[in-house]
């Protein structure tokens, strides 16, 4: 039988959602730029049902109509290359999948564009690495919703499935909907991983842990409130000892300068764009980014000082941990509070109908973020469907009342000891502003009123108003 859908793009995620398809049933055809990697996904797996083609016309002409056809090619001019080689081959009816980390104007714009020939363009956010393609990942689409239906009964079967049988994809929004989101899962991931980066180097530098005993905190703490598949990785991770040989635990030796592709940049760019505070994510960028200057931070250790962290005499340390887990928890919820906004924002500013229940519910499983915790923001939306911030629902009001003292003496403990700690400084801190009655941002406006006659609103009266603040001369 003819490929129900054909896949372009033989490198590790093409080939593996390829295979991950085939195995629900399909007959799938595969291509790529480069014959050779083709011939060798085919050869690897002659047992399978994947048709291989060499030329992009095969391609098109071995696929059953109306074409469905997913590309993992290198985002960027990557894709642009295939959809200017495809779209005389294609017809009205259509649907082509770009599954890789476009930016989302780039979708907007080829959605607009490809729709002009009626063809349907879907741009779909894939999380969850090599494996999660292989095994099942969290998918993201947005485009045409007609589109995304022709190919939903595949795209639910491929993907992740969370404990209660659910697929993790849903029909995010139009155009660049799909991309969206993935942008604020990937700045989300940014920010769970600088806050737990955070907590281990209190718990070693501050309580004096050894990795060892770390590893052990976080595997109990994935035993509870914080159960992540990143709290699970971090656990593992501090079990692990260099594999060439030196003894120490590998964390030790593995160089502290972390790199970036740039989606949580897009996403700290998107929240100054649509006007939300994104403080946590950002943060997380910054620290990726002050951490690469590791040679400017040497010079700088030498220079500059600081106090030798150093817990005080008789501090219970068992109920520190406990403080400090209550800090991570409290922590990501402040991230995911602004997250969460920040894609509100974007619904109004782009037109979307996001439903936010369902995007927490589609990270459960098979995205780097799962967490058992997406869950409660899912209850959370299904209490309120147009619910404006996390912290607003009565879960996670309380656990912000209940937690935030520790955080405040988890903050203080690392600034007193000159630990850096942007990401749980930030949460704390967009805490008190969210919840401020009144922001010290009346001082702001005076200012801009005194020295660029900005004007100023009042709080007692209706009307725009400037103070004479000194004479015209
Ligand atoms: P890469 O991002 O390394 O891209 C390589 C693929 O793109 C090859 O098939 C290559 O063909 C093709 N390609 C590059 N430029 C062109 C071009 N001008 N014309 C035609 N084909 C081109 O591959 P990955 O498998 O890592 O990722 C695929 C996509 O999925 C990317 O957009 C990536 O961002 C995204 N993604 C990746 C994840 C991961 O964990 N790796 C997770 C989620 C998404 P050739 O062999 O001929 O060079």
């Amino acid at each position: 039988d003819k490929p129900q859908i054909g896949v372009i793009g033989m490198a590790v995620m093409g080939k593996n959602l390829a295979l991950n398809i085939e195995s629900r049933g399909y007959t799938v055809a595969i291509y790529n730029r480069t014959g050779s990697k083709t011939e060798a996904v085919a050869k690897e797996h002659s047992d399978k049902k994947l048709v291989p083609s060499y030329t992009i016309e095969d391609f098109v002409a071995s696929l059953e109509k109306p074409r469905r056809i997913m590309m993992m090619v290198k985002a960027g001019a990557g894709t642009d290359a295939v959809i200017k080689q495809l779209l005389p081959l294609l017809d009205k009816g259509d649907v082509l999948i770009d599954g890789g980390n476009t930016f989302f104007k780039d979708t907007m714009r080829r959605n607009a564009e490809l729709d002009k020939s009626g063809i349907n363009f879907i741009g779909m956010g894939v999380s969850g690495g090599e494996l999660g393609a292989l095994e099942g990942p969290s998918l993201m689409p947005g485009g045409q919703k007609e589109a995304y239906d022709l190919v939903a009964p595949i795209l639910e079967q491929i993907a992740a499935k969370a404990d209660d049988g659910t697929p993790c994809v849903t029909y995010i929004g139009a155009n660049g909907a799909g991309h969206y989101v993935k942008m604020v899962h990937n700045g989300i991931e940014y920010g769970d991983m600088e806050l737990i980066a955070e907590v281990y180097n209190i718990l070693r530098q501050v309580l004096g842990f050894s990795v060892e005993e770390i590893a052990d905190i976080f595997k109990e703490w994935d035993e509870g409130e914080l159960q992540s598949y990143l709290v699970e990785i971090t656990a593992d991770i501090l079990t692990r000892k260099d594999d060439l040989g030196t003894g120490k635990p590998v964390v030790d030796v593995i160089l502290d300068a972390a790199g970036n592709k740039g989606t949580g940049k897009w996403s700290s760019q998107e929240a100054l764009e649509v006007g939300v505070p994104q403080s946590l994510i950002t943060e997380a960028v910054y620290a990726r980014y002050i951490s690469a200057l590791k040679d400017e931070r040497v010079t700088a250790s030498k220079v500059l000082h600081g106090p030798e962290p150093k817990l005080a005499a008789g501090v219970d340390k068992k109920a520190l941990v406990e403080e400090i887990r209550q800090a991570l928890y409290f922590s990501k919820i402040m991230s995911y509070a602004q997250g969460f906004e920040q894609m509100l924002a974007a619904a109004k500013h782009y037109d979307w109908e996001l439903d936010f229940g369902k995007i927490a519910a589609i990270w459960r499983e098979g995205c780097i973020i799962r967490a058992q915790f997406l869950q409660k923001i899912t209850s959370a939306y299904d209490q309120k469907a147009d619910l404006q911030n996390l912290l607003l629902d009565p879960y996670f009001t309380n656990i912000a009342e209940k937690y935030q003292a520790a955080v405040r003496d988890v903050v203080a403990l690392a600034v007193k000891n000159g630990v850096p700690a942007p990401g749980l400084s930030a949460a704390i801190n967009y805490y008190d502003s969210y919840r401020a009655e009144v922001l010290p941002a009346n001082l702001t406006q005076a200012q801009r009123d005194y020295f660029g006659a900005h004007t100023y609103l009042r709080n007692d009266r209706e009307g725009v108003f400037h103070y004479t603040w000194y004479e015209e001369q």
